[in-house]
């Protein structure tokens, strides 16, 4: 069920946007908080989410940073996030004595670099680990804070993980950007959440297995059997109900486009 307070049975769900692609007009690209026992974990910092983050939550509240891939409308604003912990004047807490937990994958550390200083100049003195602990995906498990985290390797353009958030016995599972794949069936397989990209409709022309159309994230919601299905990174270009109604001809559970600031209980 959408609530509007602060609750997912025990874990919450934020969007902090779900734009697919390129942020939209007053909508960010994708960004979501998950927090549980008092643990808020970033995934994704996609262009626009750093305002909406400052929207909802204070920045440095956050315990550790999570992501798919390194597309821009994934990461773009792990720079600005960056400016905050090195300039801001009276931070809450020292970014240099509690690096923040990044976990991405192996390319992270180069490209949010060349992403922060534009030259080798300025680089020289933007070694991002003085303010962030990187750590390198690789497909398998982890725990992060209370969560127990399966990352998969998905069909993309780049480097993509897809996860499975475990937390007691409740499971969300977040696509990432993907097209159809059979790692895709077997990470989602009986999730209660299944939060699902579905760029574009099925008729619209597009590459192939890249992203997800509302009907194959509808069909792949309803061979894994999931409890419910959460449709994000719609892009700003696309019919948004259009996607929906792909989706919801394939599955015929429990299902909803997310919106920014929008937050979900498990
Ligand atoms: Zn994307
Ligand atoms: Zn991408």
């Amino acid at each position: 069920m959408r609530c509007s307070c602060v609750k997912l049975s025990d874990v919450l769900l934020t969007v902090l946007g779900c734009s697919g692609s390129t942020p939209g007009p007053q909508a960010p690209s994708s960004g979501y908080l998950l927090e549980a026992d008092g643990f808020t974990l970033g995934v994704e910092l996609g262009n626009g989410t750093l305002a909406e983050l400052q929207a909802v939550r204070d920045p440095f509240a956050l315990d550790g940073l999570l992501f798919s891939h390194l597309h821009p409308d994934h990461c773009a604003d792990f720079s600005a996030l960056t400016v905050l912990r090195r300039w801001h004047p009276n931070p809450p807490v020292d970014p240099w004595q509690q690096r923040l937990p990044v976990y991405a994958p192996k390319a992270a550390p180069t490209r949010f670099a060349a992403q922060y200083a534009p030259d080798e100049v300025d680089r020289d003195g933007a070694d991002l680990t003085d303010v962030y602990d990187f750590h390198a995906l690789a497909p398998g498990d982890r725990d992060i804070g209370p969560f127990h985290v399966t990352a998969t390797r998905v069909a993309h353009l780049c480097e993509t993980y897809g996860f499975r958030f475990t937390y007691r016995e409740r499971t969300l599972v977040y696509t990432a950007d993907t097209g159809v794949c059979d790692a895709l069936d077997e990470l989602a397989d009986g999730a209660d959440i299944l939060l699902g990209e579905a760029t574009w409709t099925h008729a619209e022309s597009r590459p192939v297995g890249v992203h997800l159309s509302g009907r194959e994230l509808g069909e792949l919601a309803a061979r894994a059997n999931v409890g419910r299905l959460l449709i994000t990174h719609v892009a700003p270009w696309t019919d948004a109900d259009a996607v929906l109604a792909e989706a919801r001809a394939a599955y015929h559970g429990d299902i909803a486009l997310v919106t920014k600031g929008a937050k979900y209980d498990l």
